[in-house]
């Protein structure tokens, strides 16, 4: 390594202010969310750290403003380019000079934001990895002062993880060959416990401060919905949300353009993301959504990587993904602003045999053992069982997934679509009686199907095939519903009474346990569903989630709402950005309740920085004063 010197340079000073000043003139925010603060101080005090934050929590954050304390040059490594762009060009909105190297930009004009750099324009840099390896980032971070690297999307660096990337193990290379060893920051929303081991050793993260805040998000709501009819259900949905942003996970291409047509036939703003695409159309396509021209994306798990649009008010998942991981992260795209977002999962047993397939069928690197290939294998069977059991749970689905992610949290959350509805819970032992029954006469030879099809006195083909009707239990719990007996194995299967073979015949098998129902020394319990209400609670819930935008706004102010809206994209389309860098949805909503008349007031509103107000606060004050008039009527509910 040639000796290059520290350049000293006049960085933007900044060193008046403290982190306080800083989150309110470039964020517009008062309060720093829980944690956040903690990991700024330990990086304010020279030290390490380790972030483990859901998608949403505000990562950022973390590092930017300690980024603008410190002397010297902050680089970001960020995996992705679309994601480096948005945050850039979200700093540059607020008012801090940051700029990003990776291979979108032309020699030429990596050399030009270099040279920049190194005449101190720059307080952050986004540089993607691959980059810190040239001779030319080299010699330029040989000879500035570099107080902090701060590593995005850190789970990358581990093998076990989901998206393993090889270019990050540069970044350890990197950091030994600079002069002087910068603070380390690295931020991740994967939590297991391997891959943040690997996070700190391969990093070598010194002795960091970690910190794990609460994976649960409260604005999202969580509903999984067995509807016989996905398409009505989708449609009805979609055109109910108007402008509202939107995306709709599929689990293969076919299906995405199946969804994508229904869409579109409806009369539906809709565009399209799969790898099939080409790389011009999916680009096209993404900026559709981003920019809001086109409010809803029908898309494979290809789409949503990077994609940091804040306003994004439903996932809906038409199929079932692999895994939780996978599920929530998907989901988390809703609601990044804070506001109230739905996540809804619309299952049908169909799915399952899909995943099976897409596992089955999935490319296992060949630098992988057969025997890690089988451990590899199992791990995947294991999580689409953790799948499986969220779409059939009664129980509170956040409950759920946060005990998935390793949270303990005993009480329901009372606002989940399970929550929220009303099952009756019914003594169904004598009925379980019946099934261990049924499955001894048969020699548990069959899978649920044809179980709960004997039990039903189904006729069907396959069933006759079988010879079914032989069995002294066919047809004896024929006034049930199919839905109802799969809830009652499912409960027994929960409960340790019944187990299915892990194979791909998942054939139903009882336990030691199942005597103790024929013997009448326990009771099974089910919840389920009354009848009565089933339809008409399928058109309600339809309507998604309470508490969103219309339930604090009134007519006048969802009108209003609008106005402002439009205002958005005007500025949006003339600034080039996409609207939701101009202000938040949440901003907007605040603006409405709280209707500022001056500058003052509008300083007041949330997310609303200094840099911001110069730049747009004067149009939407006008805005708001054309409107109303200069007289406040009340555009809410509530006190
Ligand atoms: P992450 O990278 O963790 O997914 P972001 O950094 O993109 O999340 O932040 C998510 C959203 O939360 C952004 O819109 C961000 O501006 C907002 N945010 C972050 N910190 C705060 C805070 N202290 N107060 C209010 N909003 C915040
Ligand atoms: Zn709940």
């Amino acid at each position: 390594m040639p000796e290059y010197g520290i350049l000293r340079t006049k960085y933007e000073t900044v060193l008046e202010m403290n982190k306080y000043d800083i989150l309110g003139k470039y964020y517009g925010y008062r309060s720093f969310r829980e944690g956040q603060e903690m990991l700024i101080d330990h990086i304010l005090d020279g030290k390490d750290v380790l972030g483990i934050m859901p998608t949403g929590a505000g990562k950022s954050v973390c590092y930017q403003v300690p980024a603008l304390l410190l002397p010297g040059i902050t680089l970001v490594i960020s995996p992705l380019i679309s994601l480096m762009k948005d945050q850039v060009q979200a700093l540059n909105q607020a008012g801090v000079h940051a700029a990003y190297i990776n291979s979108s930009l032309t020699e030429g004009q990596i050399t030009k934001a270099l040279t920049f750099a190194e005449q101190g324009r720059y307080k952050i840099i986004y540089v993607a990895p691959e980059r810190l390896e040239t001779e030319r980032f080299l010699r330029f971070a040989g000879a500035v002062e570099i107080s902090m690297v701060a590593v995005d999307e850190a789970h990358c660096i581990s093998q076990w993880g989901q998206d393993f990337r090889p270019s990050y193990l540069h970044i350890v290379q990197f950091v030994r060959r600079l002069p002087r060893r910068p603070i380390l920051s690295a931020f991740t929303a994967t939590a297991t416990g391997e891959v943040r081991e690997d996070i700190v050793s391969v990093l070598g993260l010194d002795n960091p401060k970690t910190l794990v805040t609460g994976f649960d998000r409260q604005n999202l709501f969580f509903a999984v919905e067995h509807t016989k009819n996905r398409t009505r259900y989708l449609q009805h949905y979609v055109a109910d949300r108007g402008k509202e942003s939107g995306i709709i996970y599929c689990a293969t291409r076919k299906n995405v353009e199946k969804v994508y047509e229904q869409l579109r036939n409806e009369g539906i703003a809709v565009t399209r993301y799969h790898a099939g695409l080409s790389p011009e159309e999916r680009r096209n396509n993404q900026d559709d959504f981003i920019y809001d021209r086109k409010p809803v994306i029908v898309a494979t798990n290809a789409f949503g990587m990077g994609i940091d649009k804040s306003n994004v008010r439903y996932v809906l998942h038409y199929n079932m993904p692999q895994s939780m991981e996978n599920y929530y992260q998907e989901a988390g795209r809703a609601g990044r602003d804070g506001e109230q977002s739905d996540c809804i999962l619309l299952y049908s047993a169909q799915d399952i045999m899909i995943n099976r397939f897409l596992l089955e069928n999935k490319e296992n690197s060949a630098d992988f053992t057969p025997d890690e290939q089988l451990t590899i294998r199992e791990r995947d069977e294991k999580r689409l069982q953790s799948m499986i059991y969220y779409c059939n749970t009664k129980e509170c689905l956040r409950t759920c997934i946060l005990r998935y992610f390793g949270e303990k949290n005993g009480s329901a959350c009372g606002k989940c679509g399970n929550c929220l509805k009303h099952y009756v819970e019914k003594d169904m032992t004598a009925e379980a009686g019946q099934v261990v029954r049924c499955l001894e006469e048969q020699g548990e030879r069959y899978g649920i199907q044809v179980v709960i099809g004997t039990l039903l006195g189904g006729k069907s083909a396959k069933l006759r095939e079988y010879r079914v009707q032989q069995y002294p239990s066919y047809g004896t719990l024929g006034k049930w519903r199919e839905q109802e007996l799969k809830d009652l194995i499912g409960q027994m299967i929960q409960e340790g009474y019944l187990r299915q073979t892990q194979d791909k015949y998942g054939l139903l098998q009882t336990t030691g346990k199942a005597q103790d129902i024929v013997d009448g020394l326990c009771k099974v319990m089910v919840k389920m569903e009354p009848r009565s209400s089933r339809i008409a609670e399928e058109d309600d819930r339809i309507k998604g989630s309470t508490n969103r935008r219309s339930d604090i706004l009134n007519t006048r102010g969802l009108a209003f709402f609008e106005e402002l809206r439009e205002l958005r994209r005007e500025i949006a389309r003339e600034k080039a950005i996409p609207p939701y860098l101009v202000f938040s949805d949440k901003t907007l909503v605040d603006m409405c309740v709280r209707l500022p008349m001056n500058r003052e007031e509008m300083m007041e509103v949330n997310g609303m920085g200094a840099f911001k107000y110069e730049k747009y606060g004067a149009r939407f004050l006008s805005c708001i004063l054309e409107y109303t008039g200069g007289i406040r009527e009340k555009f809410y509910f509530g006190e």
